[in-house]
């Protein structure tokens, strides 16, 4: 089903998302973690594309498994600025081939060594040739605090328009851990001429460590709250793993209570963290 299909006929949706084994020994422990997570009857689950492209055959493995096997909506993520079109173009063949019938169109980050890339500078050129073969439905990402590389807000908002008008059809946010910045960001939104759904990412933070790789990658600002409870309970696994979650579903509950109707949860291959924040929302979703 087409995500923007889901998202008509439902209230309010949840969605989780897994990424892809490095090697081939890894395949089934990870599949096994999807299949936990397909368990939980997510209204789709979204399959990372490794930076550089380097687990590409593994992400349409998965989201193939996630369609056929699991009987779950995929979303594929496809990243460009690794490849040549000939590249693109094989891998939505064998998307379209597998039925999967939506990608997360995304640049990617620029790799340490790139030498430049003929075909691709920005995920709005891969947003127009997905378009043109008329049978996906495409997302994007977008950035509530702006992505690192944009000057302003407003500039990458201003960018984020392009890719819309390039072909989206629904949108996806970076992490956010105040919810009051993605209530503005959907208000410049909107005045932007941006009409497509866009869905709100969680990350529930089960590791005290992992925060600060996250901050450096996605330029999230951390609450005075959030930074509080990472100083209490980062350093005892099961404390902040509780904490973790119940600060997510909190996000998330306010989310749906603010009439955000569309959450998909940064749920990194672990199908206990997904199921507790599935059990917090019995009755909600
Ligand atoms: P773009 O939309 O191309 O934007 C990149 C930058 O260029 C922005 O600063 C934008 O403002 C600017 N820009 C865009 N168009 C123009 C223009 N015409 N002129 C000037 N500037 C412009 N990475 C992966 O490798 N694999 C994944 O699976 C993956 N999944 C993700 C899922 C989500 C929901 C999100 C939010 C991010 C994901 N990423 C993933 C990370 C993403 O690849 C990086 O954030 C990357 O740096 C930007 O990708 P983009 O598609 O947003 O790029």
């Amino acid at each position: 089903m087409k995500v923007t299909n889901i998202l008509k006929t439902k209230k309010r949706s949840l969605s989780f998302e897994v990424f892809p084994p490095k090697t081939g020994e890894a395949f089934a422990s990870v599949s096994a973690a999807v299949d936990g997570i397909a368990a939980l009857s997510p209204d789709f689950i979204s399959v990372t594309y490794g930076a550089g492209g380097g687990t590409s055959e593994y992400s349409a493995a998965i989201a193939e498994h996630v369609l056929r096997d699991l009987k779950v909506t995929p979303v594929a993520h496809l990243s460009c600025i690794s490849s040549d079109r000939a590249d693109v173009e094989a891998k939505l063949t064998r998307l379209k081939e597998a039925g999967v019938e939506n990608v997360l169109a995304l640049r990617g980050d620029i790799p340490a060594d790139f030498a430049g890339n003929l075909d691709y500078t920005y995920a709005s050129e891969l947003v127009a040739e997905i378009k043109e073969r008329g049978c996906f439905c495409i997302g994007g990402a977008c950035y509530p605090e702006g992505h690192p590389e944009s000057r302003t807000l407003f500039k990458d908002i201003e960018n984020l328009k392009r890719k819309v008008d390039a072909g989206c059809d629904f949108l996806t946010s970076q992490m956010f851990f105040d919810n009051a910045a993605f209530y503005s960001f959907m208000h410049k939104v909107r005045e932007a001429g941006i009409t497509i759904p866009v869905i709100a990412g969680v990350m529930p933070v089960t590791n005290g460590r992992q925060i600060k790789r996250m901050m450096a990658l996605s330029g999230c600002t951390l609450p005075a709250r959030f930074r509080r409870m990472i100083d209490a309970f980062g350093d005892d696994p099961v404390a902040m793993t509780g904490a973790g979650i119940a600060y997510a579903t909190e996000q998330i509950i306010d989310l749906y209570a603010n009439g955000i109707p569309a959450v998909h949860v940064y749920s990194m291959n672990k199908p206990a963290v997904a199921a507790a924040i599935r059990r917090n929302l019995e009755g909600i979703v």
